[in-house]
């Protein structure tokens, strides 16, 4: 998820770590349970803490970065009254009503989907330290949680369209992708390859085109 935030770290911070685009596989591999609460674990919550601010986001996952751990880290404070929050093997236990909801996400640069989410949830998770904890979220703050624990399924929110939808989505993303790489942004290269590739599977080359470009604008 993306937002911003005020004083984000330096651009040659040490700790940053590579946010990864999808399709890359890290983004879609379902993620291991943490087993192991030690250095290990906090070292990388921190460095997830450094990446985040600095690529302005309220949450990342570690699949993002190329962990396969089931844990995320979000902070919503720059939209509304939130903690910082380190969910490790986090599950939803109750949700609310569905409601529509428009987000961004780090590793799709440059889209925005309206995404159908509950406008609550309650969350059992554990922290950096194994202790385990559960809260109740709404606002900002409930739809980052599902947004995250997506990624530790190996869900994009492209995922949680129908398949006209998300392929008109995907279409999307291809263009904004290829403007930004025209734009002369960072190594798209191999991205916008992948995401070519991943709009081929499914429905057949003909098929497929004339559907997503019959959905693409409407
Ligand atoms: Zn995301």
């Amino acid at each position: 998820m993306t937002a911003s935030h005020a004083h984000p770290p330096a651009d040659d911070d040490p700790r940053l770590l590579r946010v990864w685009e999808w399709p890359h596989a890290p983004l879609r591999t379902p993620a291991a349970a943490v087993e192991e609460f030690g250095e290990e674990l906090r070292a990388l919550v921190e460095r997830m803490w450094v990446t985040m601010y600095h690529a302005r986001g309220v949450g990342l996952a570690a699949p993002q970065v190329a962990a396969p751990l089931r844990l995320f880290v979000m902070d919503c404070s720059p939209r509304e009254e939130a903690p910082p929050r380190v969910c490790v093997n986090p599950v939803i236990v109750e949700r609310g009503e569905e409601v529509l909801s428009t987000e961004g996400c780090l590793s799709f640069p440059g889209l925005t989907v309206e995404v159908p989410r509950a406008a609550s949830v309650t969350l059992r998770a554990q922290d950096a330290r194994g202790e385990v904890f559960e809260v109740a979220l709404g606002g900002l703050e409930a739809i980052c949680a599902q947004h995250e624990l997506d990624h530790l399924d190996g869900l994009g929110f492209v995922d949680r369209l129908g398949p006209l939808e998300r392929r008109a989505t995907l279409r999307e993303y291809l263009r904004g992708l290829e403007a930004l790489a025209g734009e002369g942004q960072a190594d798209l290269g191999e991205v916008i390859a992948l995401t070519r590739a991943a709009l081929g599977e499914g429905l057949g080359e003909g098929l497929g085109e004339g559907l997503g470009e019959g959905l693409g604008e409407g």
